[in-house]
């Protein structure tokens, strides 16, 4: 015999065997109640039945199905009718119903009869238990092979849990799912973190409750609805955007690997977690979870009743198996009832399609196995939960390569806001930057974006938002600008000079920041002042100039009279003669305002006083003219360069302190928020200055700003953040940063809420950062791009600072010149005047008095002067005639200003001097 002959042979016998064995197989009635519509449950259980017979080698029992219908809403007598119909079949056990209305007869009615009662759909366990306790008996006859209520419900919850979500919504549709979410709902959470609860209304439209669930906000969805309702509804929500990228989804039902999921999802970047107790996929025809259950179940009263049919054999026990018909009117039992029920609890192990399925003394599923579904493009296991809680099993590098191919795939649509040098319009019509609404866009912004998707492999479409970067509007309680955009999920990524904010973290994520920079104040610079001539008269005020001629006056008087009163003032006039008649004083009034004009120019005079009063006098003026001039001195170098000194404003402090120079910032920009939010009493104040202040002081954006502060003549300061300031003050010689940074923060790239992405964007970041590209970058755009025009401006000034011009000290040549002039005037003066003392003294006439001098002053040779000048220059010119003409010529010269009565005067009286004194 071949070997094909022989498993011919051996298959033969099997057959034959088979048949013989089936054909002594005693049929065994199974009872089943459905409701109307539980068709599925109804093939299921017809189809589990037929397949028993083919578990075991030589089954002893042939299940046959007995099936009753009834309405689902029908009051319990129709099934407590239905159930007593069953037991007059005599069936060997009852499965269902379904529904919670009927189940409760059917239980009771089960356990008085001790018919196994087996149930295959959710059920509160509360009831169990509490049906259980009420018969004191933990081995009631109903057995449920639906994994138990709380243990379900703490899944959900652990998984919610690890999910670490700021808030959810959980959206239910009836009383079963509604208890299923219980533990997650009162899971541990943050005071900010909201849960949002709604009941999906009857279908099929369901968009309006799901856009406002949308119009939450609130990304984080937790689904729980009828198995057949939950595709419906995520096709809904994918309709109006609620399934959206970085959305994040928990689906409870227990069979989603079932549910064509991924296809509805295809198109987003939503994370839809689901959960499967579904071990095995190979039986056909099995599509929920009900059913499932029930087609384990059905196997599981199978094998109870083939091992004690066994046991029975063995034992040689007459344990009658075999059920007999009952009438609900009688007290019989079904002998065999607690035994199957005790069995199935023993032999529970494994389910066919739902694995493990441990039953306890209440009757409960009590050990089961979810797998936990990451519904990407394809189905991936990320985790699975047991009695021991939730198991993660996909590692990190897994997710990360996962995340890496995701990104390489995908086409980011990101949100920017024109603004120099970050996002600026190409305007000569040169190909660079990136194509934004058929115009082009280069800046610091878009070859940042380039950098790191070459780093990262991503395309991207770049989008302008024209309003402001986004604030929060507690009234409206909603965002604008750029949050409002991610929070729309209309985008995937903003960047501008977008600063990370406490608010805006609380509603979006942020990248790490690129470029940090704080709050300064923008001012002008102040106009440069004409050098005044006589701003060395500046250091002291006009008052005090005033007084210190009144003081100078009034000392040179009083050293003059309290000379006039000292006795050690008044000398001997000729030292040689020992008792002279007269006694002189040395401090005449010319004298005494010599001495006090002298030690004020700091020259001293050789005219000293001797007496002690005097001497008190004096030295108090010159100690009066040491701290005069002291603080003259120091103040003059001050005011010579006062051009460059005059900012009113300090810090920003000062600004808050003065209501003169208004002040603003950007209208909804970070840097009003920073004001508005502040707890610290002087920006507060500022804030509020800011509010009140019409016309208003808030701008558009950052050119506007610095617009008005050139515009307004210092009567406008802008609050701007430093690094536009620098990149201003590249390029505008006119505006200056007033005082240090008021805060320190960053900018950074805004994702929606959980996007995966962050993280290999930071890395992209750090990498650039490390590498001084993003130096660079600034370098570029900050210098090299169009600055650098106020760095020689300002070092020309600097090297002048030190110098001063002949428009500085110009006042101090022209009082010298004045000077100069006045006493040439003098001199003319004095000399005329010596002309007609000359005249009339030598008897000569004034014009030869003149010619002499005259001669005489330009005779630079002759060092001595003769006292009779006229004789010695002229010889035989001194005649009486000589001396009329000599005379009249005076008279002619001084005349226009002497009266000719008192020259005559002057004449008498120096003859007569001149006549002591040659005496
Ligand atoms: N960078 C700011 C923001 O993100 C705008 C400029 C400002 O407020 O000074 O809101």
């Amino acid at each position: 015999m071949n070997p094909r002959q022989r498993l011919f042979l051996i298959a033969l016998t099997l057959l034959v065997l088979a048949t013989c064995s089936h054909g002594i197989m005693r049929p065994i009635k199974i009872g089943a109640i459905f409701h109307k519509g539980d068709e599925d449950h109804m093939s299921t259980f017809l189809k589990a039945i037929s397949e028993t017979k083919y578990e075991h080698l030589a089954p002893a029992f042939e299940f046959i199905p007995v099936t009753k219908y009834i309405d689902a809403n029908t009051d319990s007598f129709k099934a407590a009718t239905a159930t007593c119909e069953l037991l007059e079949e005599g069936v060997a056990a009852i499965f269902g119903p379904a529904s919670p209305h009927t189940r409760g007869i059917v239980a009771s009615i089960a356990a008085r009869y001790e018919i196994p009662h087996i149930e295959y759909v959710w059920r509160e366990n509360e009831g169990l238990r509490a049906e259980a306790e009420e018969d004191k008996n933990p081995s009631s006859m109903t057995i449920n092979t639906f994994p138990d209520s709380e243990m379900v419900s703490q899944a959900i919850a652990d998984i919610v849990d690890s999910m670490q979500w700021q808030g959810f919504v959980a959206i239910y549709e009836n009383d079963d799912g509604l208890s299923r979410i219980q533990k997650a709902l009162t899971l541990k959470r943050k005071k900010d973190n909201p849960i949002t609860i709604r009941q999906l209304g009857n279908g099929p439209d369901y968009r309006p409750m799901l856009k406002e669930i949308r119009s939450l906000s609130i990304c984080n969805v937790i689904i729980d609805v009828e198995p057949k309702n939950i595709i419906n509804v995520l096709q809904q929500a994918k309709e109006i955007k609620l399934l959206a990228d970085y959305c994040n989804f928990v689906i409870t039902y227990l069979d989603a690997s079932k549910l064509p999921i991924s296809e509805i999802r295809n198109g987003t970047a939503a994370n839809i977690t689901g959960l499967s107790i579904r071990e095995n996929d190979d039986i056909e025809g099995i599509d929920w979870i009900d059913s499932a259950i029930l087609y384990d179940a059905v196997f599981l009263l199978h094998k109870a009743m083939e091992t004690l049919n066994s046991r029975n054999i063995d034992n040689e026990e007459s344990i009658m198996i075999d059920p007999v018909p009952l009438s609900c009117d009688e007290n019989q039992k079904y002998q065999a009832g607690p035994n199957i029920t005790s069995l199935m609890r023993e032999l529970s192990k494994m389910g066919k399609i739902t694995g493990i399925m441990n039953i306890d003394e209440y009757g409960r599923r009590r050990d089961f196995n979810i797998r936990i579904l990451d519904f990407r493009p394809n189905v991936v296991q990320t985790a699975f939960w047991d009695v021991n809680g939730l198991h993660l099993i996909r590692n990190e590098k897994e997710l990360e390569n996962y995340l890496y191919k995701s990104i390489q795939e995908k086409t980011f649509k990101i949100s920017t806001r024109e603004g120099e040098p970050y996002v600026i319009e190409v305007t000569d019509g040169s190909t660079r930057g990136v194509l934004i609404d058929q115009k082009r866009y280069e800046g610091y912004c878009i070859d940042l974006i380039e950098l790191i998707a070459k780093h990262l492999g991503f395309k991207y479409t770049f989008e302008l938002i024209p309003g402001p970067y986004g604030s929060y509007d507690p009234k409206t309680k909603s965002w604008n600008g750029l949050i409002r955009r991610l929070l729309d999920r209309e985008s995937d990524l903003a960047i501008c000079d977008l600063t990370i904010t406490f608010a805006r973290e609380s509603a979006v994520d942020f990248t790490m920041p690129f470029m940090n920079l704080g709050i300064s104040i923008l001012f002008s610079k102040p106009e440069e002042k004409e050098p005044n001539l006589f701003s060395f008269l500046s250091p002291l005020s006009a008052d005090v100039w005033i007084y210190m001629a009144t003081a100078y006056l009034a000392v040179s008087i009083m050293l003059f009279v309290q000379a006039r009163m000292a006795p050690g003032e008044w000398d001997n006039p000729h030292p040689c003669n020992a008792d002279p008649e007269e006694l002189e004083n040395n401090f005449d009034l010319k004298n005494s305002l010599w001495l006090t004009i002298g030690s004020l120019m700091q020259q001293g005079s050789d005219i000293l006083p001797k007496a002690p009063s005097i001497r008190m006098l004096a030295s108090m003026w010159w100690f009066f003219t040491l701290i005069m001039i002291s603080s003259y001195t120091a103040n003059l170098a001050a005011f010579l360069t006062v051009d460059k000194m005059d900012t009113p404003i300090k810090g920003v402090e000062d600004l808050a302190k003065q209501t003169k120079i208004k002040y603003g910032s950007i209208d909804g920009g970070s840097t009003a928020a920073f004001f508005r939010d502040s707890n610290y009493s002087t920006y507060k104040r500022m804030y509020a200055a800011m509010n009140e202040a019409r016309p208003s002081v808030f701008t558009k954006d950052n050119k506007e700003g610095v617009d008005r502060v050139m515009k307004s003549k210092r009567q406008y300061a802008f609050l701007i953040e430093s690094t536009t300031l620098e990149y201003q003050m590249e390029r505008n010689c006119e505006i200056e940063k007033i005082g240090g940074l008021i805060d320190n923060k960053g900018y950074g790239i805004a994702l929606p809420r959980n996007s995966p992405y962050r993280t290999p964007i930071n890395g992209a970041i750090l990498m650039l950062g490390e590498k001084g590209i993003l130096q660079q970058l600034k370098k570029k755009w900050w210098q090299e791009k169009g600055g650098g025009l106020c760095i020689k401006d300002d070092a020309d000034k600097s090297v002048s600072t030190s110098e001063l011009g002949l428009a500085n000290v110009g006042g101090v040549f022209l009082v010298l010149m004045c000077g100069c002039g006045a006493s040439l005037i003098i001199a003319i003066f004095e000399f005329l005047w010596n002309i007609r003392k000359v005249a009339v003294r030598e008897k000569i006439t004034p014009r030869e008095a003149l010619m002499a001098e005259l001669k005489f002053a330009v005779n630079i040779w002759a060092v001595t002067k003769p006292v009779k000048i006229a004789k010695s220059s002229s010889g035989a010119s001194s005649t009486e005639g000589g001396l009329g003409r000599a005379a009249s010529t005076a008279r002619s010269i001084v005349g226009s200003f002497l009266r000719l009565d008192m020259l005559d005067k002057f004449d008498n009286s120096n003859n007569r001097s001149n006549d002591r004194k040659i005496n």
